[in-house]
Order: C-alpha cells, then sequence, then structure tokens
C-alpha cells in the first residue's frame, strides 16, 4: 500500500497498532487489564473504543503494555493482503506474553475475524477468542466462555446492530476530533472488496443518536466530528418503517445476496443492482449533514467515504450552505477506465465520474477532492492506466491513497477473473501515479502561499514543540509558530507563507 500525504485520518498510517488507553469507571474495577491494538480504517479504530466502553462496563481496565495485560484484542484489517500479514506478526510477538501468563486471553477481532471465523482457531493456535464486527456485545460472556476453558467464536453478522445507545469513550483521543459512526456494513459489492463480506449489510444509525452523540462532543470541547460510513451517500433513516422492520422476504435484494445469483446465472451486476434499488424517504445524508451542523457554528464536519454514484446535489448544496460543514470530499475514483470500472463494478463510468466532479467545481468552487486508486486491476491494459493518469489530470486531486491490487478470496473478482497483471506492472503503475499525485499535490499547495487559512488547533506539530499543527477547512495540514493568544481546540487565522509537498506553514494573524 502507498498512502500520500493522507491528513484525513480515514486510513492513518501512523496510527496503525496504536492501543487504546481509556480511564477505569470508578467503583467498578474487576482487576483485569485489557490491551487492544486497532489496524485499518477509522471504522476500526472507532469500533475498538465501542469494545473498550463496552468491557469497561464489566470492569476491565484498559492498559498500554501488552505485557501486562489478561486481555489482548486485535482489531483487524482484511483489505489487503499485507494487512492480514501484519496481524499474523504482531499475533507472532503475543506468544511470549502468553507463555508468561498462560491464563491470559488473546482475541481477534474485525475483519479478519469475520472472514477466517474460527479456521482462524486452527491457524493461529495463540487464539483464544475470534468476533466479528456485529458480535461485540456479546464479548464480556465470549471472555468467561475462555476463562471456562473453551475457545470461544461469534462471528454472526446483523442486518440491525448500529451500537447506537453505546456511548464509546475517547480519552486517548486529543479531544478535538472525534470519529462518529453513522452507518455499518456495504451493499455495494464492488468486485475487488471484502468489505461486503466482513462487515455485512448496510445499516443506517438513528440520526437522534448522531446528533446526540455530537453534541455530547461538542459539549466536553471537542471542535471537528467526522461522520463515517463506507458510503455515507446512500445513508438513509425511516423512522417509521426503517427497512430493518420489514419481514424477510419484503427486503429487497441487494448486494452480497445477489452474488449466488450473479455467479449462478451469468447475469450482469450493474443491471440487477439497478432492477432492484429502492426509493427510500425519510432522512437522507443531506439532511443529517444539516441536522449536524446545526448543533454549533463552532464545530466542524467532516465526513468519509462519499461513493461517486451516490453523491447528489442537494449534499453539494448542504455543503455549500453552512461554513463549518468542511469544503472538503473524498471521492474515491479507482479507475479512469469505464471498462475497468465496469469490471470493478463500481456501477459509474469516466464520463459520470467527470460529471460528478464538473458538480463539486461548479456549487462549491473552493472544495478540495480527494481519492482512491487501484492499480494493476484484472486485464487492466497498458492504455486503460493512462486513462487514469489522465483523470488524475484532469482533477489534480488534493491528496490520494493509492493500491496496487490485492486478490481477495471470495470476492467476485477473485471469482470470476485471473489476477493476471504481473507484481512488478502493478508496482511501476503504482509508482506512476504516485510521482504523478505527488506533483499535484505539490501544485495544490504552491497555489495556497499567500492566502490565509482557518485552522483548527490540533496539537504540537510532529516536528517540533515550539510550533502548533493543525488542519484547514480543505483539510491541509498546517503548521505555525506557538503563541500566547491561541491554544489547541481553538480556531486562528493563518497567513501561509510556504509549502513543503503535504504541509503549509505560516503564521497567525
Ligand atoms: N467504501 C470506500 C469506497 O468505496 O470508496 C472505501 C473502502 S476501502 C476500506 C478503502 C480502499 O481500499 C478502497 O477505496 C480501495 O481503493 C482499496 N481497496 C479495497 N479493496 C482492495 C483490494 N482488493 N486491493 C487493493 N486495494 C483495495
Ligand atoms: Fe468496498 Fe465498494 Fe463498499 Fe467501498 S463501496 S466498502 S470499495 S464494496
Amino acid at each position: 500500500m502507498m498512502d500520500l500525504l493522507v491528513p484525513d485520518k480515514a486510513h492513518d498510517e501512523s496510527r496503525q497498532g496504536e492501543a487504546l488507553l481509556l480511564e477505569p469507571i470508578k467503583d467498578n474495577n474487576n482487576g483485569r487489564k485489557l490491551y487492544i491494538e486497532s489496524y485499518g480504517c477509522a471504522m476500526n479504530f472507532s469500533d475498538s473504543e465501542i469494545v473498550a466502553s463496552i468491557l469497561a462496563e464489566k470492569g476491565f481496565v484498559t492498559t498500554s503494555d501488552y505485557t501486562a495485560a489478561d486481555v489482548i484484542f486485535i482489531n483487524t484489517c482484511s483489505i489487503r493482503e499485507n494487512a492480514e500479514q501484519r496481524v499474523r506478526n504482531r499475533l507472532r510477538d503475543f506468544t511470549i506474553a502468553k507463555v508468561k501468563n498462560p491464563g491470559l486471553v488473546v482475541g481477534v477481532l474485525g475483519c479478519m475475524a469475520e472472514r477466517l471465523k474460527s479456521k482462524f482457531l486452527e491457524e493461529e493456535k495463540l487464539v483464544d477468542v475470534v468476533v466479528g464486527p456485529d458480535a461485540y456485545r456479546d464479548l464480556p460472556n465470549l471472555i468467561e466462555q475462555v476463562d471456562g476453558g473453551q475457545k470461544a467464536v461469534n462471528v454472526l453478522l446483523s442486518r440491525e446492530e448500529t451500537y447506537a445507545d453505546i456511548s464509546p469513550v475517547r480519552l486517548n483521543s486529543n479531544g478535538i476530533n472525534a470519529f462518529v459512526s453513522i452507518m455499518r456494513g456495504c451493499d455495494n459489492m464492488c468486485s475487488f472488496c471484502v468489505v461486503p463480506f466482513t462487515r455485512g449489510r448496510e445499516r443506517s444509525r438513528d440520526p437522534q443518536s448522531i446528533v446526540a452523540e455530537c453534541t455530547d462532543l461538542f459539549n466536553k470541547g471537542y471542535r471537528e466530528v467526522t461522520l463515517l460510513g463506507q458510503n455515507v451517500d446512500s445513508y438513509k433513516w425511516k423512522s417509521e418503517s426503517p427497512e430493518v422492520q420489514k419481514s424477510e422476504s419484503e427486503r429487497p435484494v441487494l448486494g452480497m445476496d445477489l452474488l449466488d445469483r450473479v455467479l449462478a446465472s451469468g447475469e450482469d451486476f450493474i443491471e440487477l443492482q439497478n432492477q432492484t434499488a429502492v426509493e427510500v424517504e425519510g432522512v437522507t445524508f443531506a439532511n443529517l449533514l444539516e441536522m449536524v451542523a446545526l448543533i454549533s457554528p463552532e464545530l466542524r464536519i467532516r465526513f468519509s467515504t462519499s461513493h461517486p454514484k451516490d453523491i447528489t446535489d442537494d449534499v453539494l448544496y448542504t455543503i455549500k450552505k453552512y461554513d463549518n460543514i468542511c469544503k472538503y470530499i473524498h471521492l474515491p475514483i479507482q479507475s479512469g477506465n469505464s471498462r475497468v470500472l465496469k469490471l470493478m463494478n463500481r456501477t459509474y463510468t469516466r464520463e459520470w465520474y467527470m460529471d460528478r466532479i464538473a458538480a463539486i467545481n461548479r456549487i462549491i468552487p473552493e472544495c478540495a477532492i480527494s481519492t482512491d486508486m487501484i492499480t494493476g486491476f484484472c486485464t487492466e491494459t497498458e492504455e486503460e492506466h493512462q486513462d487514469t493518469l489522465s483523470m488524475m489530470d484532469h482533477v489534480k486531486y488534493y491528496f490520494a491513497y493509492m493500491f496496487m491490487y490485492s486478490e481477495r478470496p471470495g470476492t467476485l473478482a477473485a471469482k470470476r477473473y485471473a489476477d493476471d497483471i504481473p507484481e512488478s506492472v502493478k508496482k511501476r503503475r503504482l509508482q506512476e501515479v504516485v510521482a504523478k499525485q505527488q506533483e499535484h499535490s505539490h501544485e495544490r499547495l504552491k497555489k495556497l502561499v499567500g492566502t490565509t487559512q482557518k485552522v483548527l488547533i490540533e496539537g504540537f506539530s510532529k516536528k517540533s514543540n515550539n510550533d502548533y499543527s493543525g488542519r484547514s477547512d480543505q483539510n491541509t495540514v498546517v503548521v505555525f509558530p506557538v503563541g500566547e493568544n491561541y491554544k489547541p481546540g481553538e480556531y486562528v487565522n493563518v497567513l501561509i507563507d510556504k509549502c513543503t509537498t503535504a504541509t503549509l506553514i505560516g503564521r497567525v494573524i
């Protein structure tokens, strides 16, 4: 994987393997210490906070030292093969801890747990508990089962679970930015992607609980929330009869349910998806954005991830209307070629994507756009790769996450298409997109020299305690000298004097 200039933290390389530390709930200490380490996307980091909250209620105290722990959890990612390899390597480190403390419980949570299920217990003898992303409420029982001498597995996926009532504890955050999950799962079935298999069907969270959580964060001093979902633009909530309340037979056939049918019949996936799409009235993502924006003009709102097929003009006008909704959209393209996009089952073409970019530029001209790209997808030709490069020239993204295609077992692409692009070609194409992105990022930042940016101060800069660091509305990291009249959690106007390839440098005015 190659992440370049990624200040939005949706997949923050510097946080991989981070341990979560919470304060104990007073008078409720069961004497056992929990160590929890997270990998992958922001959703996983957010889930670890939910897990820690569930176990804190049962008297567990978190520790940042795994050698002192009674329970070790590792919250895993399956998105690419190297993400899984990283987790397996990390598990080796826990072997010594288990030898020293035979009562130690080692658990695997998240996407890899869901993908491998009980096979994990056979493959990694060290592991006692395997728990999928929808089964975290069951953790106290599962730990009890292990205490009783058994191995424990719960990988049931749910159509309802959103953990809406669990208020995640966030004590190892900076107290300024927080992730708020607004939906779970994904119904899109991009052919390369394992997420629909590991996180299940898409379901939206009750908007009142989202607004309540964001209000509570604001009252505690937080000044930025990032609303999280795999496809935030398809957020929908209908209070009288939410989808989840329909009987099995009434539900539209979506996502994974279509996979077997498509594989058996050879029918066109995209056409079938269109036929089964349903119009749902109720709270849309645009409405939700507005509800959160109205909490306070002092609360900044970001969101991730937008899907090119679902992002509406309504959403764009809502972003434009509120100063506190950041002018920044992460809009993954994956490939700039329509044939490859069809194989990827992205359900849009190059032209459709360009139309959405044109809409963003027309409605919110100052909006920064970032993206995700995959190089060397099955059968991608040199010309098709050139289409990705020319799309980059067309959009001039501010940032990008760039990956080589990694075949994932069970996905539509793994079942249907040969992973036929040699590693060396995938890598060379990746280097080409990375080089181009570096140029564009630098070009974008250079244009901001001489402008004034409103920055939310997040803390000291990585390099020096003489400087503060924060992000602009458009999500670029801005570094400037520490001063007496401002502190983290406050907004300042920074005049930009210069830039590096990834950072703006300036002074408060
Ligand atoms: N839901 C988001 C979307 O559709 O844009 C992204 C979710 S995924 C966790 C993040 C990114 O990982 C994707 O946008 C894609 O670029 C990349 N990705 C997913 N599966 C991959 C695979 N099999 N090989 C390489 N990259 C992959
Ligand atoms: Fe994966 Fe596509 Fe869903 Fe994103 S939208 S999580 S890439 S299936």
